[in-house]
């Protein structure tokens, strides 16, 4: 019997307490693949107002950034929204866990994706909250610039510093066919530099993609493995509404996978995974009613329950 190396282990026996990802979401960030720069409309999956005007009648910001965007007249609105949602989630955790360590989880859209002083400045500020022990940088392949990264192997020096990519897929044809924007061999090249600086790397994987067999999804998390990942995040694909997705579906041109396929996926990649390499999240769910299909992905503590009998059953524990 064996221990599943979670990053919640990986964590605590480094800082000797349990540290808590508390992730918040940056007013003014876009992604490269909703706002024209090399794609449109985002990926097929991704519910974002480019995609559908409907979206444009909940809260959003008139305002967004890029790389190259001379000036952010935003940016202390960004750092006042970064600490208030640091607070309102620590505070929470302080009072139920006695949480005493966190690490800041820059999560929605591309979080390197806007001019290199923002970006620092909000790191910075992040950095800086109380018992925070690091950041975790949720972003594409395709927005990592140098100088983002030399700014954060200086930060490693003091503190835990995590970069998120999402690889999805190895297969090109798949990439293309959720209009992701980049193709692998993009990732390959971001995933390097990010490893040849020593910075700690965790790779996103999507299991159930439009035309991918079992077989296909083996090799995305095999290949991932060789890459270099130090953690990994697997998720399986649902359909919401508002997406290119959903009218591939109502179409009948996309079928969802299977829970019985992908909990049994997910046990072996799990048992294949080297011991050094965490796991950050082995599902993913959505119970309200934006979920078009498939229905198993509203229970998201039955999925994990299963998951974890299949896993004691194959000699490992949660
Ligand atoms: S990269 Fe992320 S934010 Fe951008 S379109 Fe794809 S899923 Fe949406």
């Amino acid at each position: 019997m064996r221990e599943l190396f979670t990053f919640g282990r990986y964590l605590r026996a480094k800082y000797g307490q349990t540290i808590y990802k508390i992730p918040v979401s940056i007013p003014g960030f876009t992604c490269p693949n909703i706002d024209g720069t090399v794609a449109v409309g985002g990926c097929s999956f991704c519910e974002n107002e480019s995609f559908s005007p409907n979206l444009t009648v909940k809260p959003k910001t008139k305002f967004s950034l890029k790389p190259n965007s001379p000036e952010n007249p935003m940016l202390d609105f960004q750092l006042l929204s970064l600490e208030s949602q640091f607070y309102k989630t620590s505070t929470k955790l302080r009072k139920k866990f006695k949480a005493n360590g966190f690490l800041v989880y820059f999560q929605s859209f591309s979080n390197t994706y806007a001019p290199y002083e923002t970006l620092i400045t909000l790191y910075e500020k992040a950095l800086s909250l109380p018992d925070v022990v690091g950041i975790s940088i949720g972003t594409r392949s395709d927005c990592i610039d140098e100088r983002v990264l030399e700014f954060l192997v200086e930060k490693s020096k003091q503190k835990e510093i995590w970069i998120e990519i999402g690889v999805q897929s190895i297969f090109d044809e798949t990439l293309k066919r959720i209009n992701r924007g980049h193709d692998f061999s993009n990732i390959e090249e971001a995933v390097k530099r990010v490893k040849n600086r020593g910075l700690n790397l965790c790779l996103h994987l999507i299991f159930g993609l439009p035309d991918e067999n079992i077989e296909m999804m083996r090799e995305t998390f095999g290949r991932s493995i060789e890459l270099g990942a130090d953690s990994v995040k697997f998720h399986p694909l649902y359909v919401v509404k508002n997406t290119a997705l959903a009218n591939e579906f109502r179409a009948g041109k996309f079928y969802p996978i299977d829970e019985e396929e992908y909990i049994s996926l997910i046990c072996e990649c799990i048992e294949r995974l080297p011991e050094n390499v965490s796991v950050q999240r082995v599902t993913a769910g959505i119970d309200d009613d934006t979920l078009l299909s498939p229905e198993w992905c509203r229970h998201k503590n039955v999925q994990m329950e299963k998951i974890k009998t299949r896993l004691k059953e194959n000699g490992i524990f949660c």
